[in-house]
């Protein structure tokens, strides 16, 4: 079987899904994503900002199960994540945007503060993708990019929008 460079683009997304690195995505890859970024912007865990945190990544990772565990296991291993969740997901980039969305936007109240527009800088938005597994020499330059209208600042539309341009990969 030949592999497509698009696969292998997508096979390197499940890595970052994978956050604890064990070879299948389950709830604790979500929690412990939701516990490291609590830790790195000092918010505890009982607060509204950490409850809403904890109840995105619940959410984010019950969206993924439902479209990627085929066998219902409660992981999704490499092989569910490549042939069940990239092609559906491709096929329907703005459900995926919905299943991110409440994650997403708990860590921007998280990281930002939770004052003004909801907005957060890109100095915060790089430490965040750092706590998630980003390289650190490419966490600024990848939360600039994210930065699409050059404010300097990165909101709700601008992230949940790259995320989902980054998982449902165009082949
Ligand atoms: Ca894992
Ligand atoms: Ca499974």
């Amino acid at each position: 079987m030949v592999t497509s460079e698009y696969e292998r683009r997508i096979a390197a997304r499940f890595a970052t899904f994978d956050q604890d690195g064990n070879g299948y995505i389950d709830r604790e890859d979500f929690s412990g994503a939701a516990k490291a970024l609590l830790a790195e912007f000092d918010t505890r865990a009982r607060s509204d900002k950490g409850q809403a945190l904890y109840g995105g990544a619940e959410a984010f990772w019950q969206g993924m199960a439902g479209i990627a565990d085929r066998d219902g296991d409660q992981r999704i291993t490499r092989e569910e994540f490549v042939n069940g969740a990239v092609k559906r997901l491709r096929d329907t980039p703005d459900r995926f945007a919905e299943i991110a969305r409440p994650f997403l936007h708990a860590v921007l109240a998280v990281a930002g503060g939770g004052d003004g527009d909801g907005a957060v800088g890109v100095e915060e938005t790089a430490r965040a993708l750092k706590v998630l597994g980003v390289p650190e020499e490419l966490a600024g330059s990848a939360a600039a990019a994210l930065d699409t209208d050059g404010d300097g600042r990165i909101g709700e539309e601008e992230i949940v929008g790259a995320f989902a341009r980054y998982f449902t990969v165009p082949e």
